[in-house]
């Protein structure tokens, strides 16, 4: 078998971890697999780096801010094949640029767009153990650029994928999958298997398991995941296709505390007046989640919608500079808001969903100011102050705990 094996910074943090690691790998080798391992930066490496960018200047190029970051996973990668040799087997670590990891321009953002199978299978063939460095690319400068916080795990499936590899592995510091984040909800439940669709929503959620290009990625090329932690030997939780339905219609509940409600109030209520609105935060890229109109009245309507709390200063700023093209009266904002989400793909074909939901959060005495739907997921907007309450009582409410 080809085994794609990546590990996050958590798990490669000192010594300790890179030799259980190492060991780990080791096992599945002397089994007789071909082993590709991808690994993130050590620890809070990464964070580290920004912070020594940001002491030398509040706004780096973002071409030197890639150079720096992927330092990060250059020394991974490197001291992990030096602990594999120290234990008595041949390992081989590789950067973007030596395997050929093709990737769009955008420097802090880009996308893998073509990874190169030769170099790595001409080093498995020499048995070698053969370790690469996740979260970076090469583009079409011949820089490095990096592909977005979290970005291994797309690394870890993009080589799955060029390789045809019998399994992609991600190993974590968590068992796998839950049905809530277990921090907030304590009966939250591991998941045997989830769906893709059902996973990428998790994961645009906020949910950190699994960067969302990964699994965009996965679901694409047909990668199964099976996500699965470093530190013991649970089963961890396959991310596939079609996931055979427990008598279940919700997998689990997210919350996501980084959103901000905007309103554009007394705009004309007239044609071409919300495309207007919304083309201009899209072309300075703001990314707009839920949108709500209200009912016009006397020739003028209001708009809400959310935004990513970070955008929320752009896009004021936007929306005031350009207040009388888009004819808006007044702009008003909220910051305390979260939101928080269902997902399943039972909910598809079953009637009731919303309403339950809706229930649960009456019960826990919990307002809701928006609501926004999916085929597999249902998300409203709530006080940030509410948002543990409600996902414990969510959760209970689709009996969804141990
Ligand atoms: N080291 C990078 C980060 O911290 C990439 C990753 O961990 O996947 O975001
Ligand atoms: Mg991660």
């Amino acid at each position: 078998m080809l085994i794609v094996k990546k590990f996050g910074g958590s798990s490669v943090a000192d010594r300790e971890c890179i030799f259980r690691v190492a060991e780990r790998c080791i096992e599945d080798y002397k089994k007789g697999n071909d082993i590709v391992v991808v690994l993130s930066a050590m620890g809070d490496t990464t964070d580290e780096l920004i912070e020594k960018a940001k002491n030398i200047t509040p706004e780096p190029s973002r071409r030197e801010m890639d150079m720096l970051l992927t330092t990060g996973e250059q020394i991974s990668v490197s001291l992990m094949a030096m602990a594999m040799d120290s234990l008595g087997v041949p390992a081989i670590s590789l950067n973007a640029f030596q395997i050929r990891m093709h990737c769009t321009s955008a420097y802090g953002n880009a996308r893998l767009k073509r990874v190169e199978a030769e170099r790595i299978r001409h080093e498995l063939d020499s048995r070698k153990i053969v370790i690469v460095t996740g979260f970076q690319g090469v583009n079409k400068y011949e820089d490095y650029a990096t592909l977005g916080r979290g970005g291994s795990d797309t690394t870890a499936v993009a080589i799955a994928a060029a390789l045809h590899a019998d399994a992609c592995e991600i190993y974590t510091d968590v068992n796998g999958v839950y049905t809530a984040d277990p921090r907030v909800v304590p009966n939250a439940r591991k998941l045997d298997a989830i769906s893709y669709d059902e996973m990428l929503e998790l994961a645009s959620l906020g949910a950190r398991v699994l960067h969302n290009r990964s699994v965009e990625m996965a679901k694409k090329y047909g990668v199964q995941l099976v996500v699965r932690s470093s530190l013991n030997r649970e089963e961890g939780t396959v991310v596939k296709e079609v996931v055979k339905l427990e008598k279940m219609l919700i997998s689990g509940v997210a919350s996501d505390k980084n959103t901000s409600r905007v309103s554009v109030i007394g705009v004309d209520d007239k044609p071409g007046v919300a495309f207007k609105i919304f083309n201009t935060l899209a072309k300075k890229g703001i990314n707009v989640d839920i949108i709500l109109q209200s009912v016009g009245r006397e020739g003028t309507k209001d708009i809400s919608f959310t935004i990513a709390q970070d955008d929320l200063n752009k896009t004021l700023k936007i929306l005031e500079e350009n207040k009388e093209a888009l004819t808006i009266q007044n702009i008003g904002h909220e910051d305390s808001v979260a939101k928080i989400s269902i997902v399943g793909a039972g909910m598809m074909s079953n009637p009731g969903v919303a309403a339950k939901m809706f229930e649960s959060m009456f019960n826990a005495n919990v307002n809701i100011k928006m609501i926004s739907t999916s085929e597999v997921r249902i998300t409203v907007l709530i006080d940030e102050n509410d948002v543990d309450r409600a996902m414990r009582a969510v959760h209970d409410g689709f009996g969804l705990g141990d």
